[in-house]
């Protein structure tokens, strides 16, 4: 019965428009709904935003195939810093896990969706980031969405950096604490704004560890300080620091002598972490157990598959037997940062991976990019609402496993381009 009705709404709009009837009704409201919808595109394509897809026919890594684009081109915008995306382990690791425990577990966790390899990968998470517990989401993005509502009452407050990613935002949106935004990075705004909220039960402050736009680092040691003379619990998404930042690769908190004062971790495993999907939040017991009972994205989204769960898992033990992937970052950032400001770029950020080659211009940064891939190099240009008016860049990210000649083939290239289009001298 159901089915049929189904059915027949479902017929409604294909049929020819039938003057008063409900085929008329539903046909009027599809022409209107398309207007809205070729409004919106027009508006988009008008500012110049429109974001078109590359279509990559090989494997994700430093050297790839793209439609339209004859030979090889190096890929200098994967989040692939560690080049785990295809390492032939992980992917072994990945058709194993297929092959033993199926496709995947059509149902969410606490109904039938838990197998021993998702309890193993959470104990390893949590290992790994040397915290009690781990609970997997679908993505960290799903990891954002879930904290921060079952954690927080109207009792609480949260504070935010004004640049945190988009995820942390929209989750923060979701739960009903008082919400504080202090301005990027700057530790006067977030003490004054922890002044304000003493009035609240609890005070939770949120930042990226690595801001993914700008290149920058949380200044964490100062947060924690400040955390600690204002009691409040610290938060940070650890997106772009999971696996490579740190001398054993164990993010931000890592790097800056704070993983004891830093209380929860949110990150991703689809980036350095062989880049399939997944997320993930570690930190105390209690609150990963809080988060298995409260969680919508959690309690409501499908497990993660088998498959997606061995990458995973194995490109953490390949990090926890060596740091010797992580530690070919710091080197090979180097290597690009300076030959490229020594050639009279500015680069924005310190120290991280991503290098945001600052051009202000949106259109100078869109029509070098496309120059770049015609000298077979793949970057992105970034211009507003995705970056603010004015400082269009393009977004150059490091991996571990580009040789020395690929970084010093996408300085030479940069320079061309960048003299060619007046960026530089
Ligand atoms: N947080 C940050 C800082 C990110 O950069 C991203 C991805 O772009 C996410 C969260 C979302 O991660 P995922 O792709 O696992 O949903």
């Amino acid at each position: 019965m159901w089915c049929r009705r189904l059915l027949s709404s479902s017929l409604v709009w294909a049929r020819p428009v039938a003057p008063g009837g409900g085929g008329h009704r539903a046909h009027s409201a599809l022409a209107q709904l398309t207007r809205i919808l070729e409004s919106q595109l027009d508006a988009i394509r008008g500012a110049g935003t429109w974001k078109s897809e590359r279509i990559i026919t090989s494997k994700q890594g430093p050297h790839i195939n793209v439609e339209g684009s004859p030979g090889g081109i190096l890929n200098f915008c994967a989040n692939n810093y560690l080049g785990l995306s295809s390492h032939p382990e992980v992917i072994q690791a990945g058709l194993k896990a297929l092959e033993q425990f199926g496709a995947g577990l059509s149902s969410v966790r606490f109904i039938c969706g838990t197998q021993a390899i998702h309890k193993a990968l959470e104990e390893k998470i949590a290992r790994f980031h040397q915290r009690e517990d781990a609970i997997l989401y679908p993505s960290c993005f799903d990891a954002n969405a879930g904290l921060f509502e079952a954690l927080l009452t109207p009792e609480d407050a949260v504070l935010s950096d004004e640049l945190n990613h988009a995820s942390i935002i929209d989750g923060i949106r979701l739960c009903k604490a008082n919400k504080y935004r202090y301005r990027h990075m700057d530790m006067r705004d977030l003490e004054a704004k922890l002044l304000e909220a003493q009035k609240h039960r609890l005070r939770l402050v949120a930042t990226d560890g690595a801001f993914s736009m700008d290149g920058d680092i949380a200044p964490l040691r100062e947060i924690c300080q400040l955390a600690q003379k204002y009691k409040a619990v610290v938060f940070i998404d650890e997106c772009h620091a999971t696996g490579f930042l740190g001398p054993t690769g164990r993010g931000t908190d890592e790097l800056l002598g704070v993983m004891d004062q830093v209380t929860i971790i949110n990150s991703t495993l689809g980036k350095a972490l062989g880049g399939a999907s997944g997320g993930y939040t570690t930190g105390p017991r209690d609150l990963i157990s809080l988060l298995r009972q409260r969680a919508r994205p959690y309690l409501f989204s499908n497990s993660l598959p088998p498959a997606v769960v061995g990458c995973a898992s194995k490109a953490l033990d390949l990090l926890m037997e060596s740091s010797a992937i992580a530690q070919t970052m710091a080197a090979k950032t180097q290597q690009f940062r300076s030959k490229m400001e020594a050639a009279g770029f500015t680069i924005s950020g310190r120290e991280h991976p991503i290098c945001p080659v600052m051009l202000g211009d949106a259109r100078l940064a869109s029509v070098m990019a496309e120059d770049m891939l015609k000298r077979g190099i793949y970057v992105i240009g970034f211009s507003y609402p995705v970056v603010p008016q004015g400082k269009a860049r393009i977004r150059v990210q490091i991996s571990a496993v580009h040789s020395e000649e690929d970084i010093d083939h996408c300085v030479r290239a940069f320079v061309e381009v960048g003299k060619q289009r007046g960026a530089i001298l």
